[in-house]
């Protein structure tokens, strides 16, 4: 199963597609996790991303681009892969189709986790204020959603037109909304 997973930054998206995809035994494919391994160990790749990250921005396409063609090119992501965090943009669903039509593959299933924004904008403040992420401000996080509204919700419309939407409630228990995921994917 080819598998797309949508959410505004701090709706459970990495929690979430950790768990399913350990339980559908794909690998999970996340940009941000991807860029965070780099920024670690301090490769060229991390250091260009880290920029762009810090300030809670969209790191180039040039770059983005490349590293999701290299990763959905492996051969554990063939048979399939649960994405997180790419596409972001209309550009990058276009780069996603010709990446995935080069493979001979195509999407199955989008899920969107669907949030109450005011709760989990609330929710993230007071998080990098307990682990003392000072660089996490509130208005950094407050850009990071305002990206997802303007450039990445627009994406939902198109994988709807497409048939491959299913929404689901991300609010509440991690297990509940694990379970409303698993059983949208088997619909
Ligand atoms: P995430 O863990 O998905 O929230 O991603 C963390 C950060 O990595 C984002 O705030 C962006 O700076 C960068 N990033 C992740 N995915 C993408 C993408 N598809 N396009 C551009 N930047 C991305």
């Amino acid at each position: 199963m080819r598998i797309l997973l949508m959410g505004p930054p701090g709706a459970g998206k990495g929690t979430q597609a950790t768990i399913v995809s350990e339980r559908l035994g794909v690998p999970h494919v996340s940009t941000g996790d991807i860029f965070r391994a780099n920024v670690a160990s301090g490769t060229p790749l991390g250091l260009e991303a880290k920029k762009y990250m810090d300030g809670g921005d969209f790191v180039p396409d040039s770059v983005t681009n490349a590293m999701v063609q290299d990763r959905l090119a492996q051969p554990d992501a063939v048979t399939g892969f649960l994405l997180d965090g790419f596409p972001r943009t209309v550009s990058q669903v276009e780069e996603l189709d010709s990446i995935l039509e080069a493979l001979g593959s195509k999407l199955d299933r989008v899920v969107e986790l669907t949030v109450d924004i005011d709760e989990v904008v609330g929710r993230l403040v007071r998080r990098a204020q307990e682990q003392g992420r000072s660089d996490d401000t509130e208005e950094v996080i407050r850009h990071r959603q305002d990206l997802y509204a303007e450039q990445t919700a627009p994406l939902v419309r198109i994988y709807a037109e497409r048939g491959l939407l299913v929404q689901v409630d991300g609010m509440g228990d991690v297990d509940d909304v694990t379970a409303r995921v698993l059983s949208a994917l088997e619909a």
